[in-house]
């Protein structure tokens, strides 16, 4: 099956790469296996020298990079730049603090000597979506290769101009061949390589169901395995909200990325004194947005990513209307060539609806009104998913309540849910488990050995 790259602005078809085959994903793991035996002995500060010109890299060629995935994804062009921008952000971190994190650490007992090292364990599989096409995939590899170990990517097949670009990237930055492979593999064949005796652990970001299937495959062969999976986030307004610092990040939270984050705002949960309120200046704000081609400069909402993702957004809210739900904003596709749907928020939804209970990938906002903070935290958790979630209060009391009681692997409080790399990054329940980012997502794969001097 050929691997295209598709312009969601158009609909049309720009590039087109074919599968790799059983013999070309062999030679592509055995160059892995061979770099890491010269990868892990690379000193440390060789390692961070080489993520540092990876970051150079990226930073001499953002116009040129953002429009390959604006092109590639739909994106707009101001975010594609800024997702490269973070990338090369977060490749100097590593590369600066990654030493001190995998310093040995002396920890006093019996032994004369003791104490922990972190260690690389081998080539990790990253198995990535579309969403963020360089910045999933730079979480991933900046902690892994600072920690000694060798990327092998398999990016999602829908992205597969930012897989080999990201293949060449590390080769460009004077990384040894093998470090950073890209695989065009269906996710059919991700089992069979996670089995692969010269893959040491895997690593996912995606869906539920891919999840599943790649943690059964690591399983059978017990091997150490982080999945960030889905969610759909809590935004929780307090009676103590700051109303006009809260709407415009609202919006932003619901629409970043043409709606598609995993850590996207998706359920507005509003105190009933504050709910009128905020669904009239929210849904106006929503209203108001300019969808449309990503490069122009003016556009806030670019298309999405495929014509079976508009298809699926569209489904959802029709589903909810069906059932009852109000529209105050948006509620439909734009008319045209290109994946667009309308900002769009939906207030009296119920359970019944598939916009109640499931995750909508896409520009659409579901508000519920609740009696207090007690029933709106309630609320927030009562899902099967537990990956981000933010409080909107100025009261401290407020706000503590939020960090103490919402179930999910992060809180925020007044500030939209995002990854910077000072902060683990990751979920509970069906969101997956593991941590990305930070020290604790680098040593997730490391081997954590401990030392005893008798
Ligand atoms: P997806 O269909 O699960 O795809 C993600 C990756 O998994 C792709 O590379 C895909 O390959 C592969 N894959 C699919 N089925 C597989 C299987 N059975 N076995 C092994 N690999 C498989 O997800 P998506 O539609 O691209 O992304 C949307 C989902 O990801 C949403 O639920 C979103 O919330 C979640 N997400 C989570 C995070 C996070 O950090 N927690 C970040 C971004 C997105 P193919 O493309 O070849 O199918």
């Amino acid at each position: 099956m050929p691997y295209l790259s598709v312009n969601p602005a158009t609909g049309l078809v720009e590039h087109s790469f074919e599968d790799h085959s059983p013999e070309e994903v062999d030679r592509r793991l055995t160059l892995a296996a061979g770099a890491f035996a010269l990868w892990r002995t690379t000193p440390v500060v060789e390692r961070a020298r080489a993520l540092t010109t990876v970051a150079e890299l990226l930073e001499g060629e953002v116009p040129v990079i953002a429009e390959m995935l604006s092109r590639e994804m739909g994106k707009t062009f101001a975010a594609a730049k800024g997702e490269v921008a973070k990338c090369a952000m977060t490749m100097r971190y590593y590369a600066e603090h990654g030493p001190a994190m995998l310093q040995e650490e002396e920890i006093s007992s019996p032994a004369t000597r003791s104490g922990v090292r972190y260690d690389p364990i081998g080539p990790v599989l990253a198995v990535m979506p579309w969403n963020f096409p360089l910045w999933q995939v730079i979480r991933f590899a900046a902690p892994a290769l600072m920690a000694g170990n060798v990327g092998v990517l398999k990016h999602a097949s829908n992205v597969p101009l930012s897989a080999q670009f990201l293949e060449n990237l590390f080769l460009r930055a004077g990384l040894p061949e093998g470090c950073f492979v890209n695989l065009f593999i269906p996710g059919s064949r991700v089992a069979e390589v996670i089995k692969d005796e010269r893959i040491a652990a895997v690593t996912l970001t995606g869906s539920e169901a891919a999840g599943r299937s790649v943690a059964s495959a690591a399983g059978e062969v017990l091997k150490k395995c982080v999945l960030e999976l889905g969610g759909s986030d809590p935004f929780i307004v307090g009676e103590s909200v700051d109303m006009d610092n809260c709407i415009p990040l609202a919006v932003t939270g619901r629409v970043q990325n043409n709606g598609q984050s995993c850590i996207a705002a998706k359920r507005f949960i509003v105190v009933e004194s504050r709910a009128d309120e905020f669904i009239e200046k929210f849904s106006k704000a929503m209203d108001a947005l300019v969808v449309g081609d990503p490069m122009n400069p003016a556009t806030v909402v670019g298309p999405l990513v495929s014509q079976a993702q508009l298809d699926e957004v569209a489904s959802q809210v029709d589903d909810a209307i069906a059932k009852g739900a109000t529209v105050t904003a948006g509620g439909h596709k734009v008319e045209g060539a290109g994946f667009y749907y309308r900002p769009t928020v939906l207030t009296n939804v119920t359970d019944d609806m598939r916009a109640g209970t499931e995750e909508i990938f896409g520009p659409v906002a579901v508000v519920h009104r609740v009696k207090d903070l007690d029933a709106a935290i309630a609320l927030g958790n009562a899902t099967p998913w537990g990956l981000g979630s933010s409080i909107w209060a100025t009261d401290a009391d407020e706000q503590r309540k939020g960090i103490e009681d919402l179930d999910a692997g992060m809180v925020f409080v007044n500030a939209i849910v995002a990854s910077t790399p000072e902060l683990p990054f990751g979920g509970i329940k069906l969101s997956g488990y593991g941590r990305e980012l930070s020290a604790l997502g680098m040593r997730e794969f490391t081997n954590i050995k401990t030392f005893y001097v008798a």
